[in-house]
């Protein structure tokens, strides 16, 4: 049987992941609350739905990519909604990052009307987007899972049942801890080599490959070295994740040290008009603390 796939969110993530389901020969219906973001999709085959109801209509498999948890809500449960259009036995892949009890509740309130859901958050960036290599993490059915994975699989190179409902965005909080406290270690180790009279591309390119290797430094120390601060990931959404990382710390009585001070250091930056900017321009809050200019001449 054909998979019909419907896609809603074609941000930074979704417009690549979307490209990439269509390039593996899916039929492939889109919605952007953005109108114009669908074109580029429909130049490319795909066809546009007015609104997220119609969309759910016809699909089989509808991947979101939406910013926060009230984003999820809204387009699940809306007027014109996922739910108000799905079908019995429709799968829900929801491929961003919310909040794991949430995500749960979102689940089992669909599954009253029949549709299945998977919480399947990604990570690998902008650039995983649009190669089709991102690491995609899902809870949720193994019925499901199976059902929806040649989708997944066009989308993530490492696709993974880690539990039930909830324990994929629980897993994706697990990577942003990493995520969030390696980029306080990127940016503090370039200011201590800027320090010390170094030159920045030839210390990346000696380190890369050893034990400090990370995705961080290799995609993100190039843009911080030339001060190039456009998002794969940007500093509102990372601050989401942080958010909701504390939350649930806190829920299971965790202390979360480096991920707190990281907040705070990205607090500053939002308070200073740069939350549009990527999750690497962390560095510009410790150039204040120190003085120091990473990449000046
Ligand atoms: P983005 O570029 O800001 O895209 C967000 C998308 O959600 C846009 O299509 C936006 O529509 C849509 N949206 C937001 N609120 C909505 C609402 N209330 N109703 C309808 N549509 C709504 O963000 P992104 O970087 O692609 O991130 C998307 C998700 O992936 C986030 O949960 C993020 O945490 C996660 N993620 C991002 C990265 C990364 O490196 N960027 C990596 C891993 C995971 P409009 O176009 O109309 O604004």
């Amino acid at each position: 049987m054909s998979i019909h796939v419907g896609f809603i969110g074609l941000g930074i993530m979704g417009a690549g992941m979307a490209r990439n389901i269509l390039q593996a020969g899916f039929t492939l219906t889109v919605f952007n609350r953005t109108a114009a973001k669908c074109q580029p999709l429909v130049d490319a085959g795909a066809t546009a739905a007015a609104d997220a109801r119609e969309l759910a209509g016809g699909c089989d498999v509808i991947v979101l990519c939406l910013s926060d948890t009230p984003d999820v809500e809204a387009v699940l449960f809306g007027d014109d909604g996922v739910a108000a259009g799905a079908r019995s036995g429709t799968v829900v892949v929801d491929c961003s990052t919310i909040s794991p009890i949430q995500s749960q509740q979102f689940a089992r309130r669909l599954k009253q009307q029949g549709i299945d859901m998977l919480d399947a958050p990604v990570s690998g960036g902008s650039e995983g987007a649009a190669k089709g290599t991102l690491s995609i993490m899902v809870g949720g059915e193994q019925q499901a899972f199976d059902r929806a994975r040649p989708v997944l699989d066009a989308m993530g190179k490492t696709v993974t049942l880690v539990g039930d409902h909830g324990a994929g965005q629980m897993v994706k909080l697990v990577n942003q801890v990493l995520v969030a406290v390696g980029m306080l270690a990127l940016g503090e180790a370039f200011i201590f080599a800027q320090a010390g009279g170094l030159d920045l591309v030839k210390t990346l390119k000696a380190i890369e490959n050893g034990a400090a290797g990370s995705w961080t430094l290799s995609n993100r120390g190039p843009q911080l070295i030339k001060r190039d601060w456009r998002p794969g990931f940007m500093i509102d959404l990372q601050q989401k994740d942080l958010r909701l990382v504390l939350e649930t710390a806190r829920s299971l009585n965790v202390p979360m040290l480096g991920s707190g001070m990281v907040s705070q250091l990205y607090a500053a930056l939002q308070q200073q008009g740069h939350g549009g900017e990527g999750n690497h321009a962390l560095v510009r809050a410790l150039e204040h603390l120190s003085g120091i200019e990473v990449g000046a001449s």
